[in-house]
């Protein structure tokens, strides 16, 4: 039997990039070149868990724009079976990227529409069909406060990637939540929040994996990932607390977009290898290699056969 589909519930964001020599100056205009793309990282995630071999649902809001057409036809092709909820008034969600010569980007995102979803745009069938549910903060924080806790009620295994770390983040999402899967940097923002001390990001991959699960069960929910870029990531529940190693050797293009393509893949990962955490990361762990390999966000997720070979 198929497993039912991962509910993922969050952003859309249209990338808009630009590369030039060096970032203007303000007044200045400088001359680059100009590619576009579907970004996001509810959006994200959702295409990396499709890939990776999972049936998808995705929630998401966009505005009544050229944007929203053409992502509509993003998810066909992907395979998606995506239920945009459309706010006339607010935009589609977009990311201006600029990039430099030396790889350096600046970034101003406007989440538009995606501020705008709302607890109705979630539907109750959409939870009672779904096994995994898949959150990101990227997107209106009521939204996500009310699918988590129905979730809850619906035996649904909840995925939150605390990302972006937002300072109105209310800390009860917490306790809502059976997987937590946050970076290094919204690992040490979650603890200072919760406590006055936290080790520093250099300090994080050095620490035993008594001081780091120790850590983990400070942040409430059963089970945490902490993604560790290149050193891999750290698993800690009830029964594991250990280190589970990045791909070695990998030759890096683009990171942007890892944590989304480890979070997808996990999720996929736990409906491949059912009651084998250890194993799901193993599986995130080479789709994000391979997805670091690559330019770009969604475009570089990896496919099911990669995955695998
Ligand atoms: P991050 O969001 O930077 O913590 O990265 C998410 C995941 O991407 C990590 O847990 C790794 O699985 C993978 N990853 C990131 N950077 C690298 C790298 N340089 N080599 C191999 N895997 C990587």
């Amino acid at each position: 039997m198929n497993p039912s589909p991962i509910l993922v519930v969050g952003s859309f964001v249209q990338d808009l990039t630009f590369s030039t020599q060096r970032f203007p100056s303000p007044g200045e205009t400088v001359v680059g070149q100009f590619f576009t793309g579907p970004g996001g990282k509810g959006s994200n995630q959702a295409v990396a868990a499709r890939r990776a071999g999972a049936d998808v649902t995705f929630v998401g809001a966009v505005g009544a724009d050229a944007f929203a057409q053409s992502v509509r036809e993003f998810y066909q092709e992907e395979g998606i079976h995506a239920a945009l909820a459309e706010y006339r008034d607010a935009s589609t969600g977009t990311a201006g990227i600029l990039f430099d010569n030396s790889g350096q980007n600046e970034i101003v995102v406007a989440l538009g529409a995606n501020d705008f979803l709302s607890p109705h745009d979630i539907p109750d069938e959409f939870l009672a069909e779904s096994e995994i549910l898949v959150c990101q903060l990227e997107c209106n924080l009521v939204a996500v406060k009310s699918v988590l806790e129905r979730a809850g009620r619906n035996s649904v295994t909840r995925i939150l990637n605390p990302a972006p770390l937002r300072e109105e983040l209310p800390l009860d999402l917490l306790q809502s939540t059976d997987i937590l899967i946050p970076n290094e940097t919204e690992f040490i923002g979650l603890l200072e929040r919760l406590e006055s001390s936290a080790p520093t990001e250099e300090e994080l991959p050095h620490l035993s994996p008594d001081e780091l699960g120790n850590l983990c069960r400070k942040l409430g929910p059963p089970t945490v990932l902490v993604t560790l870029g290149r050193h891999g990531v750290h698993l800690w529940s009830e029964t594991h607390n250990k280190r589970i190693p990045a791909v070695e050797g990998v030759k890096v293009v683009d990171t942007t977009g890892a944590g989304d393509a480890f979070v997808g893949a996990f999720a996929a990962g736990m409906q491949r290898f059912p009651g084998d955490l250890p194993a799901a990361a193993r599986f995130a762990n080479r789709a994000a290699a391979l997805s670091v390999t690559r330019q770009g966000t969604a475009p570089a997720m990896a496919r099911l056969e990669e995955i695998e070979s």
